[in-house]
C-alpha cells in the first residue's frame, strides 16, 4: 500500500480531506445503504433539525498502525453502544451497531494510504457523527437524519509531549443537572467553549468541571476523564451522582489494566474537590483517546494551588505504568483482552 506523502512525524491535530468519507441517510422510518463518497462537503435545508434543535451527536476513535504492520481500531463496539446511547438521549434514531463498527473498517480500509506509520506519534482519527437533516420549524425531534464518517490524520493533542499541565476550575457549566454531560454531543462542547476560552486566557491548559447541582464534586474537563492516584498507589476514579461524567473508553480500558495488568486497586467513587484540595493525591491525569493520559501537575483554584507531587512536572510513576500498558496492546506488544484491538486491513 502505498502511502500519502506526508510530514508523518509533524502532522497537527487538525482536519485535511482525505480520500472518502462514509454516508448513510435515514429516512422513513429507516436507514438506507451506507455508501462511501468522495464529496466532502453537503448540501441540507435551512430548516434541518440540526441547525435549529441541535440534534448533533458525535463519536471519536483512532486507526492506527500496530508494531507488525497491521491496520488496527481500538474497540469500536464500544463507541457504536455510546453514540447509541447518546442518539436516545437526543431522540435520534440509533445506528445499528454491527452496521456502526462495519462502516468503520469500510472507509478506514478505503483510506488505508492516509494510516500513519508505526511509530510516528500520529494516528488517523475517526469521526463518527449523526445529525438531523429533516425540517423542523415546531420543536420536535426531526425524522430525517444523516450519519458520517469523517477520517483524518492527525498528531499528537496535547503538542507539549510528557510535560504536565494547570487547569483551572470552571467558572460555569459545560452541562445541566441530571442534563446531558454523559452523552457525546456538540452541544455539550458548544456549551463548554466560553469557559474553555476564559481557562486560556489565565494560562490554564484545560477547566475541571465541579458537578453542576452542588459545585462539590469533581467531574471531568471538557474533554476528557479525569484519574488521581492517592497516597496509597492506588487509583481513584471520579463518578457522579447526576451521571454527568462522560463514559470514556479510554478511561474504562485504564480501569481494567490497573486492576488485571497493573495488580493495583481501583477506587470508583464521588471525589470531593475539597479532598484534591487537602492534598490527598499523588498524581492527577486525563484520559481519552486523542492523549490515552496525559500528565496533570497542577491545579489552580483563585489563589489556591494544588500541585501533584509524585507528576508535578511530568508523568508519575503510575500514570507511566498505566499508560505504557495500554498503549503497548493498542500497539500489539502486549497481548490485552478478547475483542480489544480490532483489525480493519
Ligand atoms: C470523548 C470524550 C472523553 C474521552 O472519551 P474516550 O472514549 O476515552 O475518547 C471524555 N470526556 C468528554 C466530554 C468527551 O467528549
Amino acid at each position: 500500500m502505498e502511502k500519502k506523502d506526508l510530514d508523518w512525524g509533524n502532522l497537527p491535530f487538525s482536519y485535511m480531506k482525505t480520500d472518502y468519507s462514509y454516508v448513510c441517510n435515514y429516512k422513513d422510518g429507516e436507514w438506507g445503504e451506507g455508501f462511501l463518497t468522495e464529496d466532502h462537503s453537503l448540501q441540507i435545508s435551512e430548516c434541518a433539525g440540526i441547525l435549529h434543535y441541535c440534534q448533533e451527536v458525535f463519536e471519536g476513535l483512532k486507526a492506527y498502525t500496530t508494531e507488525d504492520g497491521r491496520i488496527v481500531c481500538f474497540r469500536p463496539d464500544l463507541n457504536a453502544q455510546r453514540m447509541a446511547d447518546s442518539a436516545e438521549r437526543l431522540c435520534m434514531p440509533v445506528f445499528p451497531q454491527d452496521k456502526f463498527v462495519e462502516a468503520v473498517k469500510m472507509v478506514v480500509k478505503a483510506n488505508q494510504a492516509w494510516v500513519p506509520p508505526f511509530g510516528s506519534g500520529a494516528t488517523l482519527y475517526v469521526r463518527p457523527f449523526m445529525f438531523a437533516t429533516g425540517d423542523v420549524i415546531g420543536v420536535k425531534p426531526a425524522d430525517e437524519y444523516q450519519f458520517r464518517i469523517l477520517v483524518t490524520p492527525v498528531g499528537p493533542y496535547f503538542k507539549g509531549g510528557d510535560t504536565a499541565v494547570t487547569l483551572g476550575i470552571a467558572k460555569y457549566d459545560r452541562a445541566a443537572p441530571h442534563g446531558t454531560g454523559n452523552i457525546k454531543a456538540g452541544l455539550n462542547y458548544a456549551m463548554s467553549l466560553k469557559p474553555g476560552m476564559e481557562a486560556h486566557a489565565n494560562g490554564y491548559a484545560e477547566n475541571l468541571y465541579l458537578d453542576s447541582q452542588s459545585r462539590t464534586y469533581v467531574e471531568e474537563t471538557g474533554g476528557a476523564n479525569v484519574l488521581f492516584v492517592d497516597k496509597e498507589g492506588n487509583l481513584v476514579v471520579p463518578q457522579s451522582f447526576t451521571d454527568s461524567i462522560l463514559p470514556s473508553i479510554t478511561r474504562r480500558s485504564l480501569v481494567t489494566v490497573a486492576k488485571d495488568f497493573c495488580d493495583m486497586t481501583v477506587i470508583e467513587r464521588p471525589v470531593k474537590w475539597e479532598e484534591v484540595l487537602n492534598g490527598d493525591f499523588v498524581e492527577c491525569g486525563l484520559c481519552g483517546t486523542a492523549a490515552v493520559i496525559s500528565p496533570v501537575g497542577h491545579i489552580e483554584d483563585g489563589e489556591t494551588v494544588v500541585t501533584f507531587p509524585d507528576g508535578a512536572e511530568t508523568s508519575g510513576p503510575v500514570m507511566k505504568k498505566l499508560r505504557s500498558t495500554l498503549t503497548g496492546i493498542q500497539a500489539g506488544a502486549i497481548q490485552g483482552p478478547e475483542g480489544w484491538v480490532v483489525e480493519i486491513a
